[in-house]
């Protein structure tokens, strides 16, 4: 990918320092290269696979029917409607300030996935808002993308666990098929998982977030590439350059730049 001076000087704004690739490097085509000497600490404490391999989600549960219409039925205003008045998890229903559908181009070749909506998107019902969300947008910036217009984000539980707990597996259980409805109706060419949660939960793995990263997955038919979580990315800015090569090698996946 050749990038733009403002693309170059928003990634180095960010801390995350990039030179020109002479080629591809064996098994990773069109990633271009990071700094080599980026630290060595992950979301998880696994050590980083340098061999791809594709992984099949295992049966997922079925989708919350609320209203009597199948969630695989509905179209977006239906979906969106469903979501709203889901009362499915009671904890959650009753602590939330509001539902966190999701946002962005609804035709995007980019679906991006978090784990669930913290305080501050639970406030605006929006994901990826407050400082996780502006460092997103800045590396989406740097690929030449814009959250209104060229990708979809989305979280797999679409309300505020209280206190930003994680997500209790009932729970994401019964909040998937919201995010499966999303997935069909998107028909996204590539799905970035952001952290530990939503990879695990979107390939059905208990393997830690450094085994999942560094290769291509395969999300019913689609490619999935595992990175960082933008929060996780504030607390260990060090990090930053191997976040910017796996959405690199997202962008590998797309059928045209
Ligand atoms: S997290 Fe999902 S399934 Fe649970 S109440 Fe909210 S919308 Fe419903």
């Amino acid at each position: 990918m050749s990038l733009s001076v403002r693309q170059r000087r928003i990634l180095a704004d960010m801390g995350i320092p990039v030179w020109r690739a002479r080629g591809p490097a064996p098994g990773h085509a069109g990633v271009a290269a990071v700094a080599a000497n980026a630290p060595a600490v992950v979301e998880d404490s696994a050590p980083t696979p340098t061999v791809s391999e594709a992984v099949t989600p295992g049966t997922v549960e079925a989708p919350p029917q609320v209203a009597g219409v199948p969630v695989q039925a509905l179209d977006w205003e239906g979906l969106e409607a469903r979501v709203r008045a889901c009362t499915a998890c009671d904890e959650l229903a009753r602590e939330r300030t509001r539902t966190v559908f999701g946002v962005g181009d609804r035709g995007a070749r980019w679906l991006l996935v978090g784990e669930a909506p913290g305080a501050e998107e639970d406030r605006h019902g929006e994901p990826f808002v407050g400082r996780a969300g502006q460092l997103l947008d800045n590396m989406l910036q740097a690929l030449g993308l814009d959250r209104s217009r060229d990708v979809f984000i989305a979280n797999v539980l679409k309300c505020r666990p209280p206190g930003n707990r994680d997500p209790e597996p009932e729970e994401v259980r019964a909040c998937r098929g919201f995010l499966d409805r999303q997935i069909e109706l998107i028909q996204p060419e590539v799905i970035v998982a952001l952290g530990r949660i939503a990879a695990r939960e979107l390939l059905d793995s208990d393997e830690p977030l450094g085994r999942l990263r560094g290769r291509e997955h395969r999300y019913r038919g689609r490619p999935l590439i595992a990175t960082f979580h933008p929060a996780y990315l504030l607390r260990k800015p060090g990090d930053k350059p191997r976040a910017w090569e796996d959405l690199l090698r997202a962008r590998a996946c797309l059928s045209s730049p």
